[in-house]
């Protein structure tokens, strides 16, 4: 458990970053690499880092990159597939890669293995239409540089040798499919989070402060950011002065957004969606499963609800996990208040938030089905992919919470995101992050996006140093299938991907 008590009597610091996360400790790495003297406080209101939706057990996990997820590859009116949401979550991906092996080969990060393992990553579907949707998905990303390498199958054989605990006892006749690719990975978020952490309070000028709660965040007459936090230990508050503010508070984000009276802020609203994971640990049934294997959506699900049957790596110990079910609360963050809800609703976002509730009954109504759903209906949830499964080696774990991002419109009068988005003043001084998908994965993009957003003018002395960082920096991937393979092949590397 890493935790730390208040040592750092400064009250005024070049930046604050509040939130114990992987956002703020990805962003706070970033910073320390690119202006080591800038004094850093973070602020995590729990125990320890990494407790909310960035521990292990709180995500799925899924290195997204758009290999086997199909909420990224919808298909259009036509019959054709839509890659390109999967080449921007790819990219995105291999921007993450690139900053880890940076860090691997600075000696920040020791051991790759402690937080990101091989895991082959597939898309299964049955019936017909599913299958010619898939076939139509494989021929458009095989083509791609980000994608290539990805296997298609229809045959039985293939597929139980690919996936045995999927096809075990399936009732045959059943038209099926399957692509398959070995580039996948399955990721300790929480891992992650506090290896950075470690590395960041080694670092002089930078005070890592958890059990402090903040409180309210206000300009002050000087233009910096005054920051009231509360320290839960000896129960009093003190105000800390920051020139940059980055609110990466996850689903706490959107009230210290509020509380910070930007313009930016102005109309938007949140809508939080729970998770739960069926979990297995069983060595037996875990043993005969390696692939994070995802699904189609049902109808109505938010695109993050697609089922999928993964193998877990935690701490050096596998482990399957299947899900997710979504859920309902009003809390912005697993140990947040129920009040969170009703008191994110102001004046100037209920007419958004209202809209959305009027335009989202298929969601609300596939929510509502959710939650009512008996340990029996989940069951057969996860029979559809493993047909053998027995009640008794899966135990229901209640994952992170989802804070969706609503938004104004001007038709519709408001609309419900499922992406992520940086909310940013126009001078840059405070960012914060909303959203949570693709989430994780992305947090090394997302906050190129930050030092992009708030820190222009200091993009041209860092520029040798990003590039250090994030060779592909400045470039697209995709349109550079040259480099795209040759980072493919160094990161591979450096993260000890190769397939084991
Ligand atoms: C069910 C589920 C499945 C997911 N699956 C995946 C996946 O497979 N792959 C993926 O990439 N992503 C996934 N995600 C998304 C991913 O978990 C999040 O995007 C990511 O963890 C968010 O990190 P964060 O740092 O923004 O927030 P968090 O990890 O939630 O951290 C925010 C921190 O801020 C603290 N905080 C809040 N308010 C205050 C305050 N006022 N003062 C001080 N501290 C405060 C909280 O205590 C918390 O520690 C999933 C999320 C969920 C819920």
């Amino acid at each position: 458990m890493m935790s730390s008590t208040t040592t750092d009597p400064s009250s005024s610091v070049d930046v604050a970053l509040i939130g114990g996360g992987v956002m703020s400790a990805t962003l706070g790495v970033f910073l320390r690499q690119l202006q080591p003297d800038w004094r850093i406080s973070i602020f995590e209101r729990l125990d320890s880092v990494a407790e909310e939706s960035s521990d292990a057990w709180n995500n799925a996990g899924t290195g997204h990159s758009a290999l086997c997820e199909l909420n990224y590859t919808p298909q259009k009116a036509d019959g054709s597939v839509d890659i390109s949401k999967a080449v921007a979550v790819n990219e995105a991906f291999q921007i993450s890669r690139q900053f880890w092996s940076h860090l691997v080969e600075k000696d920040i990060i020791a051991s790759p293995r402690d937080f990101i393992t091989p895991v082959p990553h597939m898309s299964f579907v049955w019936g017909e239409a599913n299958v010619a949707f898939l076939r139509k998905r494989h021929e458009a990303l095989n083509a791609h540089p980000l994608f290539s390498g990805m296997e298609y199958s229809e045959d039985p054989a293939q597929m139980a040798q690919w996936m045995p605990l999927v096809m075990q006892a399936r009732p045959p006749g059943q038209p099926l499919a399957v692509t398959r690719s070995l580039n996948g990975t399955d990721v300790n978020y929480g891992a992650l989070t506090r290896l950075l952490f470690s590395y960041l309070t080694e670092t002089a000028g930078c005070t890592l402060h958890t059990k402090h709660d903040v409180l309210n965040i206000k300009r002050g007459t000087d233009g910096r950011w005054q920051i009231l936090v509360q320290d839960l230990r000896l129960n009093t508050q003190r105000t800390v002065n920051a020139r940059f503010v980055f609110i990466g508070a996850g689903g706490g984000a959107l009230s210290l957004l509020q509380k910070t009276g930007i313009p930016e802020a102005k109309g938007v609203g949140g809508f939080p969606v729970s998770g739960q994971f069926l979990r297995c640990t069983n060595p037996e049934i875990v043993a005969q499963h390696r692939a994070k294997v995802y699904g189609k959506a049902s109808v109505g699900a938010p695109p993050m609800s697609v089922p999928h049957l993964d193998t877990r790596m935690i701490d050096g110990k596998p482990a399957l996990l299947f899900g997710p079910y979504a859920g309902f609360s009003t809390r912005f963050l697993k140990h947040g208040s129920l009040m969170d809800l009703p008191r994110s609703i102001r004046p100037d976002n209920i007419k958004a938030i209202l809209s959305v509730a009027r335009d989202n009954w298929a969601l609300t109504k596939y929510l509502i089905e959710q939650v009512m759903q008996s340990n029996s209906e989940r069951m057969n949830a996860l029979r559809d992919f493993v047909p053998t499964a027995r009640s008794k080696d899966w135990e229901l774990v209640v994952a992170g919470q989802r804070v969706q991002i609503i938004k104004k419109d001007a038709q519709k009068g408001g609309v419900l995101q499922f992406g992520t988005e940086v909310i940013s003043s126009q001078d840059g001084s405070i960012a914060a992050l909303l959203g949570a998908s693709p989430g994780a994965s992305t947090a090394a993009p997302i906050m190129l996006t930050v030092l992009k957003k708030c820190f222009a003018e200091k993009l041209p002395e860092w520029d040798a140093k990003l590039k250090a960082m994030i060779p592909s920096y400045g470039q697209t991937l995709a349109n550079n299938p040259d480099l795209c393979a040759e980072l493919r092949d160094k990161t591979t590397k450096v993260l000890q991907l190769a397939d084991d």
